[in-house]
């Protein structure tokens, strides 16, 4: 392909983008297919010869769209945070036609400057206190990371390696090994399940920290399971919060366990890859109260994403010891602030969608979540037959039918086999809850009426079934 034929074949693949957004809301959200379907598609080999691009085009109809699950689709409830925008396609686009690798500044100085800058921007909307900035000449910065399980990883790692240096620095025989087979790491019982991972992956012990009634950690709690801890010989040396967990968007009290866990030389990770956005909202920025005293936090960035893109703020990462700096208003190389050393062009995307959605724009955005959120909320309330199962604060719902798991298993297999909106269920203390999120980019009142409309219609057949 050259470049006159790129030319034309972007216009045509920006209209077929734009003809499927357009159109999203008419195909069934959920595939109607099985598992292996593609394989008897495609042959089991790659070409030989080149093919056309008529003919891959023609195969994206053929195979691909027909096991998508259209995410951007306003009848998608299913997970987080799942939005994407003109502006930030575009930029995407952008980036990949420049096709860079920014692992340090001279990779691509203007790569590494404009993360670091669209990071300050963004921790001044989120409000952070000023040492998670780089402008302020401190050891602070953001960085975007690949994904949310990648952004614990690497706090976790770092935090690792701190506490090693630190014991070995009053006790200098303690082998490392000796003193990583101490550590232990806390999370909430409700944290996504990455933050157990980070800790198989590093090696480490962990905990999982009981909630209280509304699903949040308490200081009291993870107080007491340290003192246990450290009795037994165990280092206390990390502990991951979540504000805004995945089963029912539950915030740990940030700010009760953050002077324990400075007390106690612990390193606090917030993960707050669903509900971190929302904090540029003045209404929702007390939720994140308690942060001058964490070590870094992270969260997705739901206006510019198609695959997750992860945003990581650190006010002091020891990794970042070991490379220079290469001004006081630059954050180190970005090679040293994560897993991969090459990284794509992608904070072009924030510099896009953040200059055209403007604060405002972005603000109403999240606001229009919310709402929606609440609005399905009281028509699960107004309904006698079902009833809400955690506090709504933000975009999700957690609801079920009064009465058994095994008929709200059957309602959400109905929901799934019709696919007409799609909906994961999740376990809140045991019970078998049905998550209901709002994060489309399209999604308005009808469809939220029409998708309680559906549910309901569902539910009226099964309890008549039962019934019968
Ligand atoms: N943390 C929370 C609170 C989440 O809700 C999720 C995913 O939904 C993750 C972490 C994992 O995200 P990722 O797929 O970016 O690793």
């Amino acid at each position: 392909m050259d470049a006159a034929e790129f030319r034309r074949r972007g216009k045509e693949m920006v209209d077929f983008v734009a003809d499927y957004q357009e159109n999203i809301e008419h195909r069934r959200v959920y595939p109607d297919v099985e598992p292996g379907y593609l394989r008897s598609m495609i042959p089991s080999e790659a070409p030989l010869e080149p093919e056309s691009y008529e003919d891959v085009l023609r195969d994206v109809d053929r195979v691909i769209m027909p096991g998508v699950t259209h995410w951007l689709s306003p009848h998608f409830y299913a997970y987080y945070a799942n939005s994407t925008s003109f502006p930030s396609i575009l930029a995407d686009l952008l980036s990949s036609g420049i096709g860079t690798i920014g692992f340090t500044w001279a990779a691509n100085p203007a790569c590494s400057e404009l993360e670091t800058v669209m990071l300050d921007w963004l921790g001044k909307m989120l409000q952070l206190p000023e040492d998670f900035l780089s402008e302020t000449q401190g050891q602070g910065g953001g960085v975007i990371q690949g994904t949310a399980s990648e952004a614990t990883l690497m706090a976790l790692l770092s935090a690792r390696l701190k506490t090693v240096k630190c014991v070995q620095e009053s006790d200098p025989q303690r082998s490392e090994a000796d003193i990583i087979s101490k550590l232990i790491a806390y999370t909430s019982e409700e944290a996504h399940s990455s933050v157990e991972k980070a800790s198989i992956i590093g090696g480490v012990v962990i905990r999982m920290v009981p909630t209280d009634e509304h699903f949040s950690v308490r200081a009291e709690t993870l107080e007491k399971m340290v003192a246990e801890d450290k009795a037994t010989g165990y280092i206390p040396f990390f502990f991951c919060a979540t504000l805004g967990t995945t089963p029912c968007c539950a915030f740990d009290k940030i700010d009760e366990l953050g002077p324990i866990c400075n007390a106690e030389n612990i390193w606090m990770h917030i993960d707050a890859a669903y509900a971190g956005c929302a904090f540029i909202c003045p209404e929702f920025r007390p939720l994140l109260n308690g942060v001058e005293v964490i070590w870094g936090m992270s969260f997705f960035n739901p206006f510019s994403i198609q695959q997750a893109m992860h945003l990581c703020f650190y006010f002091f990462l020891p990794l970042h010891l070991f490379s220079t700096s290469l001004s006081p208003h630059l954050s180190s190389d970005s090679q040293h602030w994560g897993i991969p050393m090459a990284r794509r062009f992608r904070s072009l995307k924030l510099w896009f969608v953040f200059r055209m959605y403007g604060l405002r724009g972005l603000q109403a955005f999240i606001r229009k979540h919310v709402e929606l959120a609440k609005t399905f909320e009281n028509l699960v309330r107004g309904d006698n037959n079902f009833e809400i199962c955690a506090e709504v604060v933000m975009g999700l719902v957690c609801f079920r039918l009064k009465g058994s798991d095994e008929l709200n298993k059957a309602l959400l297999k109905q929901i799934t086999r019709t696919g007409k909106i799609y909906l994961v269920p999740c376990k809140l203390r045991g019970r078998f809850v049905l998550r209901f999120v709002v994060c489309g980019r399209t999604t308005e009142l009808r469809h939220i009426q029409e998708a309680w409309k559906h549910i309901t219609e569902l539910s009226s057949e099964l309890l008549q079934n039962l019934f019968d």
